[in-house]
């Protein structure tokens, strides 16, 4: 295993349970995987695919992950392939016989395209495993659930005897619990390695003029630092960027009841540092792909766990250390148990706050 991992990966050792993982894997169980973004579970269906005899078929429900992925194996000597609506038709059909020739180590698929080959080509090559990437969105729990991913408990059923990995960087008891029974996962080991953050603060019950002050002074810590306040709403968006701009904070605004040449406006000056700070609803940051912000404060607190998650993480995309700060308060929950009242899904979004809570 080292030697491999040495070999196309370049690493001397492993991380925390990387190789307690692959070890179960090798031996043929089936395992969920809970790890950081960033904390290596590539690897962690990888190396077994190198390892076993046949093709590993790594279900990733985005196309352009995958193809990072699959063009970082091939720089590696590894050969990997992506089967998805975006080939064209020669692509995908060099790839399948690649497959079917057990010529391809790992094939990346969308969830479509590997219910839609179930019966087909999976049935014509030997599968040394499953991965499923990002399994949380398998469950009604999770943050980002994907129908399409819902039936994948039909693998198990077929492929009995191949072992199913699934990974995931956010999954609560609840969601593990429901990636399990929906994959059908058998006598799995869940692997859960640590998400001890302690950049992470949580500051209860502040009154405004509290939060405004230590708001001041977590900026005065960073200074020239790239940051976000995320607000619930608007209206306090526009106030607590007033606040700053007093400082003489170079502070934007952004949230849905800008124009869309204003919002375009406020995140490009984020991104290119005219601004340092951009007060936003959660509507921010979706499609910004900034690398270093240095920090995310949370002026309310957050509908859900996941969604908390996903807003810190836009902090430290260049690995470097971040720095969070969490403020709620009973006004907060209040206001949050009345929007989950309101949506669609009442049950699940109150159930997630009392988490969140
Ligand atoms: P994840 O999928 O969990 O977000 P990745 O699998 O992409 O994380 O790994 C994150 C980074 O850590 C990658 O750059 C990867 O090459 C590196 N990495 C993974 N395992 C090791 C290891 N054993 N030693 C050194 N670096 C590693």
């Amino acid at each position: 295993m080292l030697q491999t991992l040495k070999t196309y990966f370049g690493y001397d050792s492993f991380r925390p349970l990387q190789e307690e993982i692959i070890r179960h894997i090798l031996d043929g169980n089936d395992a969920l995987v809970l790890m950081p973004t960033g904390g290596g579970k590539s690897i962690c269906y990888q190396l077994p695919a190198l390892l076993r005899e046949g093709t590993a078929v790594v279900v990733s429900p985005l196309i352009s992950l995958m193809k990072d992925q699959v063009e970082a194996l091939c720089a590696n000597g590894i050969s990997a392939g992506a089967l998805n609506s975006s080939n064209d038709e020669t692509e995908n059909a060099a790839l399948r016989r690649a497959c079917m020739e057990g010529r391809l180590k790992l094939l990346y698929i969308s969830p479509e395209k590997l219910l839609a080959e179930a019966n087909y080509l999976l049935r014509d090559m030997h599968i040394s495993l499953f991965a499923i990437d990002e399994a949380h969105c398998i469950s009604q729990w999770g943050h980002d659930f994907r129908p399409e991913y819902a039936q994948m408990g039909i693998l198990h059923q077929q492929f009995p005897h191949v072992p199913i990995i699934a990974l995931t960087a956010t999954a609560d008891k609840i969601t593990r619990e429901d990636i399990i029974r929906q994959l059908h996962l058998n006598h799995p080991r869940t692997f859960i390695s640590s998400f001890d953050r302690p950049n992470l603060t949580v500051k209860r019950g502040y009154q405004q003029k509290e939060k405004s002050k230590t708001i001041l002074d977590f900026i005065a810590r960073h200074p020239g630092e790239s940051g976000i306040i995320y607000c619930m709403s608007r209206s306090k968006t526009e106030s607590v960027a007033q606040m700053l701009q007093k400082q003489g904070i170079r502070t934007a605004v952004y949230h849905a009841g800008l124009s869309p040449s204003l919002r375009d406006e406020a995140q490009d000056d984020f991104i290119n540092d005219r601004v340092q700070v951009v007060c936003a609803t959660i509507a921010f940051g979706m499609g910004i792909d900034k690398s270093n912000v240095r920090w995310v404060i949370h002026y309310n607190l957050p509908k859900s766990i996941e969604s908390f998650y996903q807003e810190i993480g836009r902090a430290g995309r260049d690995g470097l250390p971040s720095d969070t700060l969490l403020f709620y308060s009973l006004a907060d929950l209040i206001l949050l148990t009345k929007f989950a009242t309101e949506s669609g899904q009442q049950n699940i979004n109150l159930e997630k706050l009392q988490r969140m809570q």
